[in-house]
């Protein structure tokens, strides 16, 4: 054991932080009206090549490459390709997936990739779990699929996405906030994109006849489809059915 090391090193690491600021060049920020001035034209700089980047990545999407879940627009793996390729973003998955399993069984995958953009690049993971609502719930008050009724293809998939969709969003972090609105404004229907929604009473998270999904307007109590049922979450806050969504619009 060698205790006069650590007391050397003690001392340099106070040294370094009893030094005063003005040796690093420093100084107090001069808020004179130059400076206000140069601050205020870079973030309005910023500003405008953030809004031509989201305007860019919204427009080489289409209504397939997004899917509803609740209300909320999420890009699917075809639409964060299409993205990557956009921005030149190249992405290499590091090593194969890794599987997990909890104690009754239920898997979860885990991706790994690294996204490269110009000389930089960083390393994100996505994973999903066989016990997931989308995966394994049948409907209210039923017990959760087994793991071998649920397809482990699908929740590879969705773990290979999802961390495409980490890496990607990371670098571009306005694709996180994408409301239905936004779309609209960007030229997609919204109407034509898939749906889903795990609303109480929902009978499964990929049932598409408006009766089987228990999911009712909240209006006038009609069945509705998970498709309708998202899309108007997102859009009216509330679970509604065509006609009544028409109705609301008027108002
Ligand atoms: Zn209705």
């Amino acid at each position: 054991m060698n205790n006069n090391e650590v007391e050397i090193v003690d001392a340099d690491i106070v040294d370094l932080t009893a030094r005063p600021q003005q040796q690093n060049g420093g100084g107090l920020l001069d808020t004179n009206t130059d400076n206000i001035l140069y601050l205020a034209e870079k973030a309005d700089k910023y500003i405008a090549a953030m809004n031509r980047i989201m305007d860019a990545a919204l427009r080489i999407t289409n209504e397939l490459d997004w899917v509803l879940i609740g209300g909320k627009p999420y890009l699917q793996e075809s639409g964060t390709t299409k993205v990557a390729r956009l921005f030149g973003i190249s992405i290499q998955l590091i090593g194969k997936p890794t599987v997990e399993f909890d104690g009754e069984g239920y898997k979860t995958y885990t991706y790994k990739a690294r996204f490269m953009l110009k000389d930089q690049f960083i390393e994100c993971e996505g994973s999903r779990s066989m016990k997931e609502d989308f995966f394994a719930k049948q409907g209210k008050d039923k017990p959760l699929k087994k793991p071998d009724e649920i397809d482990e293809r699908d929740v590879k998939m969705a773990a290979y996405t999802n961390c495409l969709n980490n890496g990607i969003k990371r670098l571009i972090p306005n694709l996180r906030n994408i409301d239905i609105d936004t779309l609209q404004r960007a030229g997609l229907d919204p109407q034509k994109i898939a749906g889903y929604t795990f609303k109480d009473g929902n009978k499964g998270g990929a049932s598409k006849a408006a009766e089987a999904t228990g999911l009712v307007c909240s209006r006038c109590g009609k069945a509705v489809t998970q498709k309708v049922a998202s899309y108007s979450q997102g859009k009216f806050g509330a679970i509604l059915c065509m006609d009544c969504q028409k109705e609301g619009a008027q108002q």
